[in-house]
């Protein structure tokens, strides 16, 4: 048997006739650059994140980019950041031209709240918790901390569409969420794409500005940006795919539930804080001899993902980071690995994974 990590092909034939007809509608209106399916897609992902506004971008690493400039986060600023992540989340910050700092996790792999005070200097501006492999941080205290020392909370909730708290959705907690569209994400477009949500109509008016140059009302330049909008067709294929998007969630996490019974004990696996819905863009668990274990998968024909090899600060990009105040993040890139989980996989295909990681443990 092959288990593949992810498959990308629409094979769903109803699926596949929505977004042509999608696509064929705007063939037909011409209207491609910010079309009307762009603001109708806005309207329907503010809905479903419950904030008042979304602005959608060229991609989530660029929605990190645009949040910063909203709030003139630039020069001489610092942002703290989790120190495990896509590196994408250090270069919005770097990009604005701020620095990052990075602190450690806790041991479900999101930015440890209880790191954050030490690093605040007469220079930080903001947060940045990342909502890791689709599970939310602790909001509540960075909040608390965060309103304690004047700073603002903005949410890389890339992986993390749909995660909840308490019936509250990521991109809701902060100031302004960031999404990544991308089509490895929970919710997917067929190329490139991301959002900024938030519930203030002036950062939503600069972000619209941010998004196209800088250009207030068409003609006029009032700061440098540079062109980040989302694409029309992409928009459109979104607006079909956030339909299913709460059925995804729903396959992803029985698989999540399947795993984690199976394996508990054997592996750490990804396990839910209570009143939380994590959305698995991931599920990672922490392995002892994660590598022998990847390459027994491989050999059977499972594709597992490493994901992320190193912590940011780790980059040659962003040294200089006292990892020994980074233990745990330290241990834990040493340990993670992600097992497929797909909402297209078949309950046999889990099965087969399940099946292979206990005997990999057994020898
Ligand atoms: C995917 C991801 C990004 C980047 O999003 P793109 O759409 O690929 O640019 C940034 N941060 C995190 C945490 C991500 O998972």
């Amino acid at each position: 048997m092959e288990v593949r990590f992810l498959d990308l092909r629409v094979n769903d034939p109803d699926e596949r006739k929505e977004i042509m007809t999608a696509v064929e509608r705007i063939l037909d209106h011409g209207r491609i650059l910010l079309g009307p399916e762009v603001e109708e897609f806005e309207h329907e992902l503010a809905q479903y994140c419950g904030t008042n506004h979304a602005i959608g971008v060229g991609s989530g690493s660029i929605a990190l980019f645009c949040a910063l400039k909203a709030l003139d986060i630039g020069h001489g600023d610092e942002v703290i950041t989790t120190s495990l992540s896509f590196v994408g989340t250090a270069n919005g910050i770097a990009l604005a031209g701020a620095t990052p700092v990075f602190i450690d996790i806790r041991d479900d792999l999101t930015m440890d709240p209880q790191r954050i005070e030490a690093a605040i200097s007469p220079r930080t501006k903001a947060i940045m918790p990342v909502h890791f492999t689709g599970k939310l941080c602790q909001m509540e205290e960075i909040q608390t901390i965060a309103d304690r020392h004047g700073l603002y909370v903005i949410e890389d909730a890339a992986p993390a569409i749909g995660a909840e708290r308490d019936g509250k959705r990521a991109g809701k907690f902060g100031i302004m969420g960031c999404l990544s569209l991308n089509p490895m994400k929970v919710l997917g477009a067929c190329g490139e794409a991301g959002a900024v949500v938030t519930d203030d109509p002036i950062l939503r008016e600069k972000l619209e500005a941010i998004r196209y140059n800088g250009l207030i009302g068409r003609e006029r330049c009032e700061f440098a940006s540079t062109n980040a909008r989302i694409d029309t067709i992409q928009s459109a294929i979104l607006i079909s795919r956030l339909k299913r998007l709460e059925g995804i969630i729903a396959r992803r996490r029985k698989i999540a539930a399947r795993y984690n019974t199976a394996l508990k004990g054997l592996v750490q696996v990804p396990e839910e804080a209570p009143g939380c819905r994590d959305v698995y863009y991931t599920y990672t668990i922490q392995a002892d001899d994660r590598d022998g274990l990847t390459n027994y998968l491989s050999e059977r024909g499972i594709e597992s993902k490493l994901q992320h090899p190193s912590l940011m600060p780790h980059h040659p990009q962003y040294q200089g980071t006292d990892l020994k105040q980074l233990p745990v993040g330290s241990r834990a890139v040493n340990r993670v690995l992600c097992l497929p989980a797909n909402e297209k996989l078949a309950d046999q295909e889990v099965d087969y994974v399940i099946e292979h990681v206990q005997a990999f443990y057994k020898n």
